[in-house]
């Protein structure tokens, strides 16, 4: 079968597709384009606005596609297929499978027997309360991405509950990974040839504080995947404040692959709103999280997740939000308006914030951030770090080829090199020579390794 995947929303569905495929290319499907795919699959999020009524009509699109041939069918996955469920099947009778993130380990076979005609129609929507292992994570080895980075799920779900937000309902509750099989799966990604790792989980400070922990805390798991040798550079994401424990930031003084960025959602800047919010932490306590971390690691680089807007902001909360952003020095941060989401807590509280104050407190806090993004880039001009080269940038001047790498940080980095080819997964060693207003250009120092 030849299929085509669709991707809507954060890495952790982009993660899911991408092991999706391997699953389906170790049964013989193929990979195909949109014209001339028997099967669709769509990997949905309903974090962003309107998310039901964009896959509506990416299903509309798909429809004309389907026309083709009577054999050709949909699969809706993620969180809109959790949500919607078998809402989907009355809706769009294309459409043969629909999956949540705890199904998805079953949806390879499901796929399989609904193309053979053993199943009609499948829902894969039960929680479950043990990480269910995915088949083959080996099968990296085979697909071992160009850029030689590779991401790792460690857990799924959340248990947190912040009054603004889906995952809990749509990814169900918090299971870990037995660390081991991380591990091993670390293991054979660097023995492939992966240079870097990010570990992926809703709140991964709380790996293992669930049913499927074994005593192994998320420190613990840092320090091994660190150990692994010839793994170069190691991240994870997100982190929530509130379970961020001393000797994961310990650990970034300690782990010399672990790299010097951490991405701390903050949202606001007020006491009252953050608890409006039901993040369980105060404004004191997130920047005693970040004193320790500049303690542990003096260069490390901070970004996070702002929501200006949220029911009762009122203009005091959100200058309160603007300082902090000031006073942190934020290195770059998302940020969005708030906006009710069907199903949270969050659409019953009031009053309300105006769109048009919601719309002017974001390109104030936006304008804010741009400085200092331009400003921290600044200060690294000169400096001297290692950019891993992750392909061609865009970058079109001089006489030769510019490639897009990362510093250790995570920043982008662009820098001009004879070779036209070759240079992806390697390590350049260069001096920064410009900032622009969100990356950097760099200057060859040594040769690439
Ligand atoms: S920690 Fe809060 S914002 Fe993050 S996934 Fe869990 S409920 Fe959502």
């Amino acid at each position: 079968m030849k299929f085509h995947i669709i991707t809507f929303g954060c890495q952790m569905n982009v993660h899911d597709s991408d092991w999706l495929t391997r699953a389906l290319e170790s049964r013989g499907w193929e990979v195909a384009d949109e014209n001339s795919a028997q099967v669709y699959i769509l990997n949905t999020c309903s974090v962003r606005d309107k998310p039901e009524q964009k896959v509506y009509s990416e299903l509309g699109r798909v429809a004309a596609h389907l026309k083709r041939d009577e054999n050709m069918f949909a699969a809706v996955g993620g969180c809109v297929g959790q949500q919607i469920g078998k809402g989907f099947f009355e809706r769009f009778p294309f459409v043969k499978l629909v999956f949540g993130s705890d199904g998805i380990a079953n949806a390879p076979n499901a796929l399989e027997r609904i193309a053979e005609g053993a199943d009609d129609r499948v829902a894969l929507l039960d929680f479950v309360s043990i990480y269910e292992e995915r088949e083959n994570p080996e099968e990296r080895t085979v697909t071992m991405p160009e850029s030689r980075q590779a991401f790792v799920n460690i857990m799924q779900g959340c248990d947190n509950f912040c009054s603004y937000c889906i995952v809990p309902y749509t990814r169900g509750r918090q299971k870990s990974r037995h660390p081991e099989a991380v591990v091993e799966e670390c293991r054979a990604l660097v023995k492939s040839g992966v240079r870097e790792i990010t570990l992926l989980g809703q709140n991964v400070n709380s790996f293992g504080k669930d049913k499927g922990g074994v005593g192994v805390s998320f420190a613990d798991l840092l320090h091994s995947v660190a150990g692994i040798e010839g793994l170069d550079r190691l991240r994870f994401t997100t982190s929530h404040p509130k379970d961020i424990a001393p000797e994961v930031k310990a650990a970034f003084g300690e782990l010399e692959n672990l790299c010097p960025s951490l991405h701390l959602p903050m949202q606001a800047g007020s006491d009252l709103v953050l608890k409006a919010m039901r993040r369980k932490y105060t404004i004191e306590h997130y920047l005693s999280i970040v004193d320790d971390l500049k303690k542990a690691r003096p260069d490390i680089s901070l970004t996070t997740d702002l929501i200006v807007g949220f029911p009762g902001e009122t203009e005091e909360d959100f200058a309160q939000t603007l300082e902090m952003v000031e006073r942190i020095g934020f290195e770059s941060s998302f940020s969005f308006k708030y906006s009710d989401r069907p199903g949270v807590a969050a659409v019953n509280m009031e009053p309300k914030v105006e769109a048009k104050d919601a719309k002017e407190r974001l390109m104030r806090l936006q304008t804010l951030q741009n400085n200092i993004t331009k400003k921290c880039l600044e200060n690294l001009e000169g400096r001297e770090t290692v950019a891993f080269i992750e392909g061609k940038s865009r970058q079109q001047r001089g006489d030769y080829t510019w490639w897009k790498g990362r510093d250790p940080a995570g920043r982008i980095i662009n820098v001009e090199m004879e070779e036209s080819d070759g240079l992806v997964g390697l390590m350049v060693p260069v001096r920064i020579t410009e900032a622009k207003n969100h990356s950097l250009l760099g200057k060859r120092i040594g040769k690439p390794w």
